[in-house]
């Protein structure tokens, strides 16, 4: 059997008659940006994740530069993100002349470490990115209680955790922006880059959304320096589809994980993911660590036997290339992460059939090295 890491086939044949009246709809609406498409799919969102104000942007990416802007991060600000995440919630301070600063993670959760944190904050440090990494939040109680400190505005990269609960909230209510992706392999895929930005005020959502718009207040009359971050109706239009089965996608992911946890508990050299008391996980990535440096011959044996899986990530963001120049910032966990991840397929349709055979082949590999 092979089964990959990854496969959207199944979940979207199952919508096929949707999206093509969503799509057949937009082509003959005649407006293909903003207005009520979008409008629409912005309300939707902001019930379905549980948050006040979502902005419809192009990407996670551009949802967290468009953050840092409203939140006016320049040349000069440094800013706190985690050294063990994608490339995205740093390359996004970069972009606007700010320095991110590399901050350790723990090595459970794989999420900010806010003690390292707080030995990292100097007199120009100006905000904090919490990142809710493979869909479990970030201690958000220690990272608002750092910033309330160091007065510290707060951007939560939710971009894997749409709909990740902390303490009975969902992600997107803790910071005073949140950045989430519609990246198809993200809990809410789409048919191409997406992405959007929670608000915590009216007055941060309107911002945003003259900034997604060249900060453009009013026709050719520019406020700011904003950009093109607008998000297709055609998009949008898709992305509604999908938005009623979010928390579906959610429990599927959940039951594929409970059945991994099952199987694969005392499995030596193995250490499993897990969810912190208080914290309700969606599940974007199942990553376990592999001991005893075998991680790469584990993934060839998977490899071999038809399974597919990834590292998320196999290089902490202080020791990637483009920011050689900057200070050194220590990160023994991240580093030692990075050489002992492998995510597994964990997607909704996955099912206990695969989950299965996933589990015994990664035990057969691990005996056998
Ligand atoms: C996917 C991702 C992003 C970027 O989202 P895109 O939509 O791919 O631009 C940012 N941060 C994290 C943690 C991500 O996983």
């Amino acid at each position: 059997m092979n089964i990959p890491l990854f496969d959207l086939s199944e979940q979207n044949a199952a919508l096929r008659p949707e999206f093509d009246a969503a799509v057949a709809r937009i082509l003959g609406s005649n407006q293909y940006i903003l207005g009520k498409e979008t409008e629409a799919f912005e309300s939707e969102l902001a019930v379905a994740a549980g948050v006040g104000h979502a902005v419809a942007v192009s990407s996670g990416t551009d949802a967290l530069v468009l953050a840092l802007m409203a939140m006016g991060i320049g040349p000069g600000d440094e800013v706190l993100c985690p050294d063990f995440t994608f490339f995205a919630t740093a390359s996004s301070i970069a972009r606007l002349g700010a320095v991110p600063v590399f901050v350790d993670v723990d090595p459970v959760a794989f999420n900010l470490d806010a003690a390292d944190a707080a030995r990292k904050v100097t007199p120009r440090t100006k905000a904090v990115i919490p990142v809710h990494l493979f869909g479990q939040a970030a201690d958000m109680e220690a990272v608002l209680q750092l910033a309330a400190k160091h007065k510290l505005q707060v951007l939560e990269d939710a971009a894997q955790a749409i709909g990740a609960e902390y303490r009975g909230r969902t992600v997107g209510n803790f910071g005073d922006f949140t950045a989430v992706s519609f990246y198809p392999t993200k809990n809410l895929g789409g048919f191409g880059d997406g992405g959007a930005l929670f608000c915590a005020t009216a007055e941060g959502a309107e911002k945003a959304r003259v900034l997604r718009n060249h900060g453009m207040h009013t026709r050719y009359y520019h406020r700011w320096i904003g950009g093109n971050f607008r998000l297709d109706n055609l998009q949008c239009a898709l992305l509604r589809v999908k938005l009623p089965h979010l928390e579906e996608y959610a429990r599927k992911r959940s039951a594929n994980a409970a059945l991994y946890l099952e199987l694969l508990q005392n499995t030596p050299g193995l250490v499993l993911p897990r969810v912190l008391p208080g914290n309700v996980s969606i599940w974007n990535q199942f990553t376990v660590r592999v001991e005893g440096g075998r991680r790469d011959a584990l993934r060839a044996a998977l490899t071999a036997r038809g399974v597919g899986s990834e590292i998320y990530y196999p290089l902490p963001l202080s020791r990637q290339e483009c920011f050689a120049s900057l200070p050194p910032s220590a990160c023994p966990v991240a580093e030692r992460l990075c050489g002992e991840v492998l995510s597994l397929p964990i997607f909704p349709e996955l099912g206990e059939e695969r989950v299965r055979h996933v589990a015994a082949a990664l035990k057969g590999s691990l005996a056998g090295l």
